[in-house]
């Protein structure tokens, strides 16, 4: 199996370290507000490879962790706790806004059918690892104290730009994502790895002891701590969107590698970003592009994942209703291929020509996987087999075992539920061809239709379905 790998840039033969496990982090959402369809797509993705992996037969250990506390507002060397300034915003504690979005963001995860992680852990609940890994960077002296923070000294990890491939630039301010105006940091680039509830700090609401005095993690360390504590010091994948490489995941591996004096990470993966055709989709957007709205529009969830399917995971997709349309009729027509199979179940012996057809398409769907999880590719192959004229009830099995990646629930595709009087409508309408009436059938299908529903004639009766 190949993967892309960001850390060399390059498709690699990907070979986790104690196969059959693999050991996967995922950095998840800071839990202050809504997450929009744009940051559910970096989940579905990881969700489809993660699914990718299992169905290779590796057993995968996942953590998506969850951003409780730490993750400031500014780019710059400034600014407040997000969960802080929800918590002014709501009224409501850090813990009550952690309760709530993670609440909210888990409905919408199960509602994409994205399965549930090994753990989630909530960064607060790992502050004495966050204190422990300071205190080891602090006694290698990879980290300085000052009166506001304590920081990460970058001159002293040379590799720092290994994943960004930036050039160092120790000046360059806004690398310390997170960090306050400090006239004692050394360099620009320099991160904290503990704020002390002191200057713009002094209100701060989420604060533990310290060996150096009360205070709260940098964003950075919590995911460094949670991955070496969950999945070990060097783990095999680690994934997030693509907007983390410059600094995010750039610091994790200064810390990590620093403090462990081991790899932290093998392989790298990164997503791309869903768009508008007004450009990036952001928080500032409203809850337009959350997907309680789509559902409230007649929409599916699964719509939406089967939308996400159709674009791989480091390319860019633009959304917009037209493609989200074209979505959700793809995803009916395949949900009534299972509908009509499962009424021809019978299953008839395959000849050789038949089971060489099957055999194919099984190692074209498994070889678009194994090749950097190209999921759009597999979709194309799944289509293909649908269409083809293999057995009703092989390709039943297949469709089944392929949708234990692509994750659209297809062994529940039912007929929806037809009303009585339309269902009465049609009987009346069976009665009157069997009667040679064809005028009155004929009066009768336009009364069907005039109520939204299309009547099929098949040789053992009739099937009705809503209009789409
Ligand atoms: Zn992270």
């Amino acid at each position: 199996m190949q993967l892309f790998n960001t850390l060399t840039r390059q498709m690699e033969e990907f070979k986790p370290i104690n196969p059959p496990r693999v050991t996967f982090y995922h950095c998840g959402p800071t839990v202050y507000w809504i997450q929009h369809i744009g940051n559910l797509r970096g989940m579905t993705m990881a969700d489809l490879i993660r699914r990718s992996l299992v169905y290779f037969d590796y057993e995968v250990d996942f953590v998506r962790n969850y951003t409780d506390v730490g993750h400031l507002t500014s780019d710059a060397d400034s600014g407040e706790d997000k969960m802080e300034k929800a918590a002014k915003r709501e009224q409501l504690s850090p813990e009550r806004i952690a309760d709530k979005y993670i609440k909210i963001f888990e409905t919408d995860t199960t509602r994409l059918n994205i399965l549930p992680p090994t753990h989630t852990p909530r960064a607060s609940q790992h502050i004495d690892g966050m204190i422990a890994m300071t205190k080891t960077l602090l006694e290698n002296h990879q980290a300085y104290v000052t009166p506001l923070a304590i920081y990460f000294d970058v001159s002293r990890f040379p590799d720092y730009n290994r994943l960004n491939r930036q050039k160092l630039d120790l000046n360059r301010p806004g690398a310390g994502k997170g960090t306050v105006e400090d006239p004692q940091k050394k360099h620009a680039t320099d991160f904290a790895l503990w704020f002390f509830k002191v200057g713009e700090h002094a209100d701060a609401l989420q604060t533990w002891p310290s060996p150096w005095g009360v205070g709260f993690p940098g964003w950075h360390i919590e995911c460094s701590v949670m991955a070496k504590e969950l999945l070990g010091e060097t783990i095999d994948i680690h994934m997030g969107g693509v907007e983390h490489v410059a600094i995010h995941h750039t610091n994790e591996i200064a810390q990590s590698e620093s403090a462990n004096h081991k790899p932290f990470v093998h392989y790298w993966l990164h997503n791309e970003h869903l768009t508008l055709k007004t450009g990036k989709m952001s928080k500032s957007q409203g809850t337009g592009l959350a997907l309680s709205s789509l559902i409230d529009q007649g929409y599916d969830p699964l719509d939406l994942r089967y939308f996400f399917l159709t674009a791989h995971y480091r390319t860019r997709q633009e959304f917009s209703l037209e493609a989200l349309n074209n979505a959700k009729i793809s995803y009916q027509k395949l949900r009534d291929a299972v509908i009509a199979l499962k009424k021809q179940t019978q299953r008839t012996s395959l000849s050789r020509e038949k089971l060489t057809q099957l055999e194919s398409y099984q190692r074209q769907f498994t070889q678009a996987l194994a090749n950097d999880f190209q999921i759009p590719q597999a979709l194309a192959v799944t289509w293909e087999m649908v269409k083809s004229n293999v057995p009703s009830a092989d390709k039943l099995e297949l469709l089944y075992e392929f949708d234990r990646v692509l994750g659209l629930k297809l062994d529940a595709a039912s007929e929806a539920q037809v009303p009585e009087t339309i269902t009465a409508l049609a009987r009346q309408r069976q009665q009157a061809r069997q009667n040679g009436d064809f005028a009155q059938a004929d009066a009768l299908r336009r009364q069907i239709e005039k109520n939204g529903y299309l009547v099929e004639d098949q040789p053992d009766g009739c099937q009705i379905k809503p209009k789409r």
